[in-house]
Protein backbone atom coordinates (compact mmCIF):
# COMPACT_ATOMS: atom_id res chain seq x y z
CA UNK A 1 0.00 0.00 0.00
CA UNK A 2 1.29 3.31 -1.08
CA UNK A 3 -1.02 5.83 -0.85
CA UNK A 4 -4.00 6.43 1.95
CA UNK A 5 -6.19 9.37 1.86
CA UNK A 6 -8.40 10.53 5.49
CA UNK A 7 -11.27 12.07 4.54
CA UNK A 8 -12.25 14.39 7.37
CA UNK A 9 -9.09 16.11 9.89
CA UNK A 10 -10.92 16.19 13.24
CA UNK A 11 -9.42 14.32 16.17
CA UNK A 12 -10.00 10.71 14.76
CA UNK A 13 -9.03 12.19 10.80
CA UNK A 14 -5.77 14.29 12.37
CA UNK A 15 -4.10 11.21 14.97
CA UNK A 16 -4.79 9.01 12.01
CA UNK A 17 -3.06 10.52 9.55
CA UNK A 18 0.07 11.50 11.96
CA UNK A 19 0.30 8.25 13.09
CA UNK A 20 0.05 6.61 9.04
CA UNK A 21 2.40 9.60 8.06
CA UNK A 22 5.16 8.49 10.76
CA UNK A 23 4.80 4.83 10.18
CA UNK A 24 6.70 6.07 6.55
CA UNK A 25 3.26 6.12 4.76
CA UNK A 26 2.54 8.86 1.94
CA UNK A 27 -0.65 10.44 3.78
CA UNK A 28 -3.20 12.88 2.07
CA UNK A 29 -5.76 14.26 4.85
CA UNK A 30 -8.53 15.95 3.13
CA UNK A 31 -10.73 18.47 5.25
CA UNK A 32 -13.00 21.30 3.78
CA UNK A 33 -12.71 23.35 7.08
CA UNK A 34 -9.13 22.27 8.25
CA UNK A 35 -9.34 23.64 12.14
CA UNK A 36 -12.75 24.97 13.35
CA UNK A 37 -14.98 25.62 16.38
CA UNK A 38 -16.93 22.11 16.11
CA UNK A 39 -20.34 22.44 18.54
CA UNK A 40 -18.61 20.33 20.92
CA UNK A 41 -18.36 20.82 24.99
CA UNK A 42 -14.64 20.20 24.57
CA UNK A 43 -13.77 18.30 27.10
CA UNK A 44 -11.15 15.27 27.65
CA UNK A 45 -11.39 12.94 30.53
CA UNK A 46 -8.74 11.23 32.50
CA UNK A 47 -9.03 8.10 30.11
CA UNK A 48 -7.98 10.37 26.71
CA UNK A 49 -4.66 12.36 28.45
CA UNK A 50 -3.30 9.74 30.57
CA UNK A 51 -2.93 7.43 27.40
CA UNK A 52 -2.17 10.16 25.00
CA UNK A 53 0.09 12.72 27.64
CA UNK A 54 -0.07 15.20 24.80
CA UNK A 55 -3.21 16.34 25.22
CA UNK A 56 -2.53 17.93 28.51
CA UNK A 57 0.92 18.73 28.37
CA UNK A 58 1.36 21.25 25.89
CA UNK A 59 0.94 24.76 26.22
CA UNK A 60 -2.07 25.38 23.99
CA UNK A 61 -4.94 27.38 26.19
CA UNK A 62 -7.11 24.87 28.62
CA UNK A 63 -9.26 25.18 31.35
CA UNK A 64 -8.63 22.22 34.07
CA UNK A 65 -11.72 21.88 35.45
CA UNK A 66 -11.56 20.05 38.89
CA UNK A 67 -15.48 19.69 40.40
CA UNK A 68 -19.16 19.32 38.70
CA UNK A 69 -22.51 20.31 39.93
CA UNK A 70 -25.00 17.67 39.41
CA UNK A 71 -29.04 18.32 39.57
CA UNK A 72 -31.78 16.89 39.07
CA UNK A 73 -35.36 17.15 39.62
CA UNK A 74 -36.21 17.00 42.94
CA UNK A 75 -32.87 16.32 44.59
CA UNK A 76 -30.72 19.38 46.04
CA UNK A 77 -27.24 20.04 43.92
CA UNK A 78 -24.55 18.36 44.59
CA UNK A 79 -20.52 19.11 44.05
CA UNK A 80 -18.61 16.21 42.90
CA UNK A 81 -14.69 16.57 43.66
CA UNK A 82 -12.60 15.20 40.29
CA UNK A 83 -9.18 14.06 41.41
CA UNK A 84 -8.49 13.97 37.77
CA UNK A 85 -9.39 16.82 36.13
CA UNK A 86 -11.62 17.23 33.00
CA UNK A 87 -9.67 19.32 30.63
CA UNK A 88 -11.62 21.96 28.25
CA UNK A 89 -10.04 22.81 25.48
CA UNK A 90 -11.47 25.45 22.44
CA UNK A 91 -12.49 22.92 19.39
CA UNK A 92 -10.46 25.05 17.52
CA UNK A 93 -7.43 25.14 19.49
CA UNK A 94 -7.21 21.02 19.91
CA UNK A 95 -8.28 20.40 16.40
CA UNK A 96 -5.51 23.08 15.01
CA UNK A 97 -2.69 20.93 17.54
CA UNK A 98 -3.85 17.80 15.80
CA UNK A 99 -3.55 19.15 12.16
CA UNK A 100 -0.21 20.64 13.09
CA UNK A 101 1.41 17.16 14.67
CA UNK A 102 0.32 15.55 11.60
CA UNK A 103 1.95 17.81 9.21
CA UNK A 104 5.03 17.63 11.42
CA UNK A 105 4.69 13.98 10.80
CA UNK A 106 4.43 14.15 7.16
CA UNK A 107 0.82 14.20 6.05
CA UNK A 108 -0.02 16.45 3.41
CA UNK A 109 -3.03 18.51 4.08
CA UNK A 110 -5.50 19.65 1.70
CA UNK A 111 -8.21 22.04 2.51
CA UNK A 112 -11.39 20.75 -0.02
CA UNK A 113 -14.68 19.08 0.57
CA UNK A 114 -14.75 15.42 -1.05
CA UNK A 115 -17.95 15.04 -2.88
CA UNK A 116 -17.37 10.82 -3.60
CA UNK A 117 -15.75 8.09 -3.43
CA UNK A 118 -15.51 5.13 -6.24
CA UNK A 119 -13.55 2.34 -6.32
CA UNK A 120 -11.85 0.78 -9.81
CA UNK A 121 -9.87 -2.21 -9.17
CA UNK A 122 -7.63 -1.57 -6.06
CA UNK A 123 -7.62 2.13 -6.59
CA UNK A 124 -9.80 4.64 -4.72
CA UNK A 125 -10.86 7.98 -6.87
CA UNK A 126 -11.67 10.75 -4.56
CA UNK A 127 -14.04 13.49 -6.11
CA UNK A 128 -12.85 16.77 -4.40
CA UNK A 129 -13.71 20.50 -5.11
CA UNK A 130 -10.82 20.38 -7.09
CA UNK A 131 -10.11 17.67 -8.98
CA UNK A 132 -9.88 13.69 -7.97
CA UNK A 133 -7.47 12.12 -6.18
CA UNK A 134 -6.35 8.35 -6.10
CA UNK A 135 -5.57 6.42 -2.85
CA UNK A 136 -4.77 2.67 -1.98
CA UNK A 137 -6.89 3.12 1.02
CA UNK A 138 -9.52 5.25 2.72
CA UNK A 139 -9.99 6.11 6.14
CA UNK A 140 -13.32 7.04 6.82
CA UNK A 141 -12.93 10.33 9.41
CA UNK A 142 -15.80 12.63 8.56
CA UNK A 143 -17.58 12.86 11.21
CA UNK A 144 -21.49 12.08 12.38
CA UNK A 145 -22.86 14.03 9.53
CA UNK A 146 -20.92 11.64 7.32
CA UNK A 147 -21.91 12.87 3.35
CA UNK A 148 -20.31 9.17 1.80
CA UNK A 149 -23.02 7.17 1.96
CA UNK A 150 -21.15 3.78 0.87
CA UNK A 151 -18.73 3.86 3.87
CA UNK A 152 -18.50 4.32 7.76
CA UNK A 153 -21.33 3.40 10.02
CA UNK A 154 -25.49 3.34 8.67
CA UNK A 155 -27.05 5.85 11.31
CA UNK A 156 -30.66 5.25 11.91
CA UNK A 157 -32.70 8.34 13.54
CA UNK A 158 -32.89 6.24 16.89
CA UNK A 159 -29.21 5.82 16.53
CA UNK A 160 -28.50 9.35 16.76
CA UNK A 161 -28.97 12.47 19.84
CA UNK A 162 -29.69 15.95 18.99
CA UNK A 163 -26.84 18.61 20.45
CA UNK A 164 -27.15 22.06 21.15
CA UNK A 165 -26.57 24.86 22.68
CA UNK A 166 -25.20 28.93 23.49
CA UNK A 167 -21.66 30.23 23.81
CA UNK A 168 -23.01 32.56 26.53
CA UNK A 169 -20.50 35.55 28.24
CA UNK A 170 -19.18 34.57 31.94
CA UNK A 171 -16.84 32.51 33.87
CA UNK A 172 -17.27 29.67 36.00
CA UNK A 173 -15.21 27.26 37.88
CA UNK A 174 -16.89 23.79 37.61
CA UNK A 175 -19.23 22.05 35.65
CA UNK A 176 -22.81 21.89 36.07
CA UNK A 177 -24.72 18.87 34.70
CA UNK A 178 -28.51 18.98 35.42
CA UNK A 179 -30.89 15.92 34.76
CA UNK A 180 -34.68 16.71 33.54
CA UNK A 181 -37.65 14.97 33.77
CA UNK A 182 -38.63 12.23 31.10
CA UNK A 183 -35.10 12.97 28.51
CA UNK A 184 -32.77 10.48 28.19
CA UNK A 185 -30.05 13.31 27.78
CA UNK A 186 -28.89 16.35 29.79
CA UNK A 187 -28.45 20.02 29.78
CA UNK A 188 -24.49 20.97 30.87
CA UNK A 189 -22.75 24.39 31.28
CA UNK A 190 -19.13 24.22 30.44
CA UNK A 191 -16.43 26.47 31.29
CA UNK A 192 -14.14 27.31 28.68
CA UNK A 193 -11.50 29.98 27.76
CA UNK A 194 -13.50 32.98 27.95
CA UNK A 195 -16.93 31.84 27.99
CA UNK A 196 -19.53 29.20 29.03
CA UNK A 197 -20.43 26.12 26.71
CA UNK A 198 -24.74 25.80 27.42
CA UNK A 199 -25.92 22.83 25.71
CA UNK A 200 -28.58 19.79 25.84
CA UNK A 201 -28.79 16.60 24.22
CA UNK A 202 -31.34 14.43 24.35
CA UNK A 203 -32.67 11.12 22.59
CA UNK A 204 -36.09 10.47 20.78
CA UNK A 205 -36.70 14.08 21.30
CA UNK A 206 -36.96 16.67 18.54
CA UNK A 207 -34.45 19.71 18.61
CA UNK A 208 -37.05 22.08 19.11
CA UNK A 209 -38.10 20.98 22.47
CA UNK A 210 -34.58 19.84 23.10
CA UNK A 211 -34.32 24.23 22.57
CA UNK A 212 -37.56 24.82 24.75
CA UNK A 213 -36.02 23.21 27.45
CA UNK A 214 -32.78 24.06 27.41
CA UNK A 215 -34.12 28.09 27.28
CA UNK A 216 -36.25 27.61 30.13
CA UNK A 217 -33.14 26.67 32.34
CA UNK A 218 -31.35 29.32 30.78
CA UNK A 219 -33.89 32.09 31.89
CA UNK A 220 -34.37 30.11 35.42
CA UNK A 221 -30.20 30.65 35.99
CA UNK A 222 -30.52 33.83 34.82
CA UNK A 223 -28.04 33.16 31.81
CA UNK A 224 -28.68 35.15 28.65
CA UNK A 225 -29.33 33.31 25.27
CA UNK A 226 -31.04 35.50 23.25
CA UNK A 227 -28.21 37.55 21.43
CA UNK A 228 -25.70 34.67 22.30
CA UNK A 229 -24.00 32.12 19.53
CA UNK A 230 -26.63 29.19 18.92
CA UNK A 231 -25.31 25.78 17.75
CA UNK A 232 -26.32 22.59 17.07
CA UNK A 233 -24.89 18.91 15.93
CA UNK A 234 -25.60 15.83 15.86
CA UNK A 235 -24.29 13.36 18.18
CA UNK A 236 -24.48 9.49 17.15
CA UNK A 237 -25.76 7.50 20.16
CA UNK A 238 -26.44 3.79 18.84
CA UNK A 239 -28.79 1.26 19.84
CA UNK A 240 -27.69 -1.58 21.40
CA UNK A 241 -28.74 -3.79 18.20
CA UNK A 242 -26.52 -1.33 15.71
CA UNK A 243 -23.19 -1.65 17.74
CA UNK A 244 -23.16 -5.51 16.54
CA UNK A 245 -23.96 -4.63 12.95
CA UNK A 246 -22.19 -1.64 13.13
CA UNK A 247 -20.28 -0.55 9.65
CA UNK A 248 -16.73 0.39 10.24
CA UNK A 249 -14.78 -1.12 8.21
CA UNK A 250 -14.69 -2.37 3.98
CA UNK A 251 -12.46 -3.83 1.08
CA UNK A 252 -9.97 -0.61 1.14
CA UNK A 253 -11.55 1.39 3.77
CA UNK A 254 -11.68 1.89 7.85
CA UNK A 255 -13.70 4.43 9.50
CA UNK A 256 -12.99 6.33 12.68
CA UNK A 257 -14.56 8.15 15.35
CA UNK A 258 -17.79 9.74 14.49
CA UNK A 259 -18.08 8.51 11.45
CA UNK A 260 -18.02 4.85 12.77
CA UNK A 261 -20.45 6.07 16.02
CA UNK A 262 -18.28 5.90 18.23
CA UNK A 263 -19.30 7.89 21.11
CA UNK A 264 -20.14 6.96 24.59
CA UNK A 265 -24.27 6.67 24.33
CA UNK A 266 -24.83 7.87 27.92
CA UNK A 267 -21.98 10.51 28.24
CA UNK A 268 -21.59 11.65 24.50
CA UNK A 269 -17.90 11.67 24.92
CA UNK A 270 -16.31 11.05 21.70
CA UNK A 271 -13.25 13.11 21.24
CA UNK A 272 -11.23 9.67 23.24
CA UNK A 273 -12.99 7.24 21.39
CA UNK A 274 -12.31 9.37 17.62
CA UNK A 275 -8.59 9.27 18.65
CA UNK A 276 -8.65 5.71 19.88
CA UNK A 277 -10.42 4.62 17.07
CA UNK A 278 -7.79 6.04 14.94
CA UNK A 279 -4.92 4.45 16.48
CA UNK A 280 -6.57 1.15 16.69
CA UNK A 281 -7.56 1.69 12.92
CA UNK A 282 -3.97 2.35 11.94
CA UNK A 283 -2.43 -0.13 13.77
CA UNK A 284 -4.88 -2.96 11.75
CA UNK A 285 -3.28 -1.85 8.49
CA UNK A 286 0.20 -1.54 9.71
CA UNK A 287 0.05 -5.03 11.03
CA UNK A 288 -1.57 -6.91 8.11
CA UNK A 289 0.31 -4.71 5.25
CA UNK A 290 -1.82 -5.97 1.90
CA UNK A 291 -4.82 -8.06 3.04
CA UNK A 292 -7.66 -5.64 3.21
CA UNK A 293 -10.09 -9.04 4.74
CA UNK A 294 -7.62 -9.70 7.38
CA UNK A 295 -7.25 -5.59 8.05
CA UNK A 296 -10.82 -5.03 8.80
CA UNK A 297 -11.65 -8.20 10.93
CA UNK A 298 -8.36 -7.10 12.69
CA UNK A 299 -10.01 -3.45 13.66
CA UNK A 300 -13.03 -5.10 14.62
CA UNK A 301 -11.51 -7.25 16.65
CA UNK A 302 -9.62 -4.40 18.20
CA UNK A 303 -12.61 -1.93 18.65
CA UNK A 304 -15.10 -4.86 20.58
CA UNK A 305 -11.75 -5.52 22.68
CA UNK A 306 -10.74 -2.10 23.10
CA UNK A 307 -14.26 -0.50 24.11
CA UNK A 308 -17.12 -0.78 22.05
CA UNK A 309 -18.18 -4.00 23.99
CA UNK A 310 -18.12 -1.50 26.84
CA UNK A 311 -20.28 1.26 24.56
CA UNK A 312 -22.58 -1.22 23.72
CA UNK A 313 -23.48 -2.37 27.37
CA UNK A 314 -23.63 0.97 28.13
CA UNK A 315 -26.19 1.99 25.07
CA UNK A 316 -28.58 -0.65 27.27
CA UNK A 317 -27.96 0.98 30.58
CA UNK A 318 -28.59 4.55 28.96
CA UNK A 319 -32.85 4.31 29.15
CA UNK A 320 -32.26 2.78 32.95
CA UNK A 321 -29.72 5.48 33.63
CA UNK A 322 -31.90 8.57 32.85
CA UNK A 323 -35.28 7.33 32.13
CA UNK A 324 -35.70 4.38 35.30
CA UNK A 325 -37.03 4.49 38.60
CA UNK A 326 -35.43 3.07 42.06
CA UNK A 327 -36.45 3.39 45.30
CA UNK A 328 -39.72 5.03 44.09
CA UNK A 329 -37.68 8.04 42.51
CA UNK A 330 -36.09 8.79 39.17
CA UNK A 331 -32.54 7.00 38.92
CA UNK A 332 -30.96 10.54 38.01
CA UNK A 333 -32.52 11.78 41.24
CA UNK A 334 -31.27 9.14 43.37
CA UNK A 335 -28.15 9.06 41.67
CA UNK A 336 -27.87 12.85 42.84
CA UNK A 337 -28.87 11.93 46.71
CA UNK A 338 -26.51 9.10 46.61
CA UNK A 339 -23.91 11.15 45.79
CA UNK A 340 -24.64 13.73 48.28
CA UNK A 341 -24.65 10.65 51.35
CA UNK A 342 -22.52 8.26 50.33
CA UNK A 343 -19.11 8.86 49.83
CA UNK A 344 -18.11 5.13 48.26
CA UNK A 345 -20.97 6.07 45.79
CA UNK A 346 -19.50 9.44 45.27
CA UNK A 347 -16.31 7.80 44.43
CA UNK A 348 -18.15 5.30 41.80
CA UNK A 349 -18.84 8.69 40.04
CA UNK A 350 -15.74 10.18 40.12
CA UNK A 351 -14.50 6.94 38.45
CA UNK A 352 -17.09 7.10 35.85
CA UNK A 353 -16.91 10.67 35.08
CA UNK A 354 -12.65 10.26 34.85
CA UNK A 355 -13.54 7.21 32.70
CA UNK A 356 -11.58 4.66 34.93
CA UNK A 357 -14.34 2.97 35.58
CA UNK A 358 -16.07 0.94 32.39
CA UNK A 359 -20.38 0.62 32.45
CA UNK A 360 -19.08 -3.33 32.14
CA UNK A 361 -18.28 -4.22 35.77
CA UNK A 362 -20.23 -1.25 37.36
CA UNK A 363 -23.17 -2.98 38.47
CA UNK A 364 -20.61 -5.64 40.53
CA UNK A 365 -19.00 -2.53 42.23
CA UNK A 366 -22.11 -1.11 42.69
CA UNK A 367 -23.46 -4.09 44.20
CA UNK A 368 -20.29 -5.05 46.59
CA UNK A 369 -20.72 -1.19 48.05
CA UNK A 370 -24.46 -1.09 48.22
CA UNK A 371 -24.37 -2.07 52.19
CA UNK A 372 -21.67 0.54 52.73
CA UNK A 373 -23.49 3.04 50.48
CA UNK A 374 -27.11 2.82 52.40
CA UNK A 375 -25.08 2.59 55.62
CA UNK A 376 -23.69 5.72 54.77
CA UNK A 377 -26.90 7.12 53.48
CA UNK A 378 -28.46 6.02 56.60
CA UNK A 379 -25.90 7.87 58.74
CA UNK A 380 -25.95 10.95 56.63
CA UNK A 381 -30.16 11.01 57.28
CA UNK A 382 -29.79 10.89 61.10
CA UNK A 383 -30.71 6.65 61.39
CA UNK A 384 -27.20 6.06 63.21
CA UNK A 385 -29.11 4.68 66.54
CA UNK A 386 -31.43 2.61 64.47
CA UNK A 387 -28.17 0.83 62.73
CA UNK A 388 -27.19 -2.49 64.66
CA UNK A 389 -23.43 -1.33 64.09
CA UNK A 390 -24.20 1.43 65.89
CA UNK A 391 -26.36 0.64 69.01
CA UNK A 392 -24.37 1.06 72.57
CA UNK A 393 -22.44 -1.74 73.45
CA UNK A 394 -24.04 -3.75 76.13
CA UNK A 395 -22.94 -2.95 79.41
CA UNK A 396 -20.79 -5.66 81.27
CA UNK A 397 -21.92 -7.77 84.00
C1 LIG B 1 -22.71 19.65 21.26
C2 LIG B 1 -21.66 18.60 21.39
C3 LIG B 1 -20.86 18.56 22.52
C4 LIG B 1 -19.86 17.58 22.64
N1 LIG B 1 -19.04 17.61 23.73
C5 LIG B 1 -18.04 16.70 23.83
C6 LIG B 1 -17.11 16.76 24.91
O1 LIG B 1 -17.16 17.65 25.76
N2 LIG B 1 -16.14 15.80 24.98
C7 LIG B 1 -16.04 14.81 24.04
O2 LIG B 1 -15.16 13.95 24.17
N3 LIG B 1 -16.89 14.75 22.99
C8 LIG B 1 -17.86 15.68 22.85
N4 LIG B 1 -18.68 15.66 21.76
C9 LIG B 1 -18.43 14.65 20.70
C10 LIG B 1 -17.25 15.10 19.81
O3 LIG B 1 -17.48 16.39 19.35
C11 LIG B 1 -17.08 14.14 18.64
O4 LIG B 1 -17.20 12.82 19.07
C12 LIG B 1 -15.72 14.32 17.95
O5 LIG B 1 -15.60 15.61 17.39
C13 LIG B 1 -15.54 13.28 16.85
O6 LIG B 1 -14.36 13.54 16.14
P1 LIG B 1 -14.26 13.11 14.60
O7 LIG B 1 -12.90 13.48 14.16
O8 LIG B 1 -14.74 11.73 14.44
O9 LIG B 1 -15.36 14.02 13.84
P2 LIG B 1 -15.43 15.58 13.69
O10 LIG B 1 -14.77 16.26 14.81
O11 LIG B 1 -16.87 15.89 13.44
O12 LIG B 1 -14.58 15.89 12.39
C14 LIG B 1 -15.05 15.54 11.11
C15 LIG B 1 -14.30 16.40 10.09
O13 LIG B 1 -14.63 15.95 8.79
C16 LIG B 1 -14.76 17.06 7.93
N5 LIG B 1 -15.62 16.67 6.81
C17 LIG B 1 -16.87 16.16 6.88
N6 LIG B 1 -17.33 15.89 5.64
C18 LIG B 1 -16.35 16.21 4.80
C19 LIG B 1 -16.22 16.15 3.37
N7 LIG B 1 -17.19 15.69 2.59
N8 LIG B 1 -15.07 16.59 2.81
C20 LIG B 1 -14.05 17.08 3.58
N9 LIG B 1 -14.11 17.15 4.91
C21 LIG B 1 -15.26 16.72 5.52
C22 LIG B 1 -15.32 18.15 8.82
O14 LIG B 1 -15.00 19.44 8.31
C23 LIG B 1 -14.67 17.86 10.16
O15 LIG B 1 -13.52 18.65 10.36
C24 LIG B 1 -19.70 16.61 21.62
C25 LIG B 1 -20.51 16.65 20.49
C26 LIG B 1 -21.48 17.62 20.37
C27 LIG B 1 -22.34 17.65 19.13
Amino acid sequence: MKRVAVLGGGPAGAFAAEQLASAGLAVTLIDEKLAWEKPCGGGLTYKAYSRYPFLIENSIPKRLVTETVLAAPRASAVTLKMSDPLVVYSRFDLNRMLLERAERAGAQIEKVRVTGMSRSGPVWQLRTGSGVLEADFCIVATGARNPLRDVGTQLAPSDTMAALGYYVPGEQAGIDIQFLPRLEGYIWIFPRCGHLSVGICGKGEPAAALRKRLELFMNERGLPWKGSAFYSHLLPSLETRSWRNNRVAGEGWMAVGDAAGLVDPITGEGIYYAMRSADLATRSLLALPGDLAAQSAHYRTALRRDFTADLEFGSRLAKRVFLGRFLLSAVTTRTVQFTARSPRFAAIMQDLFAGRQPYLGLKRRLMRNLKGSLYEIAMSLGFARLLPGSLPAKPSL
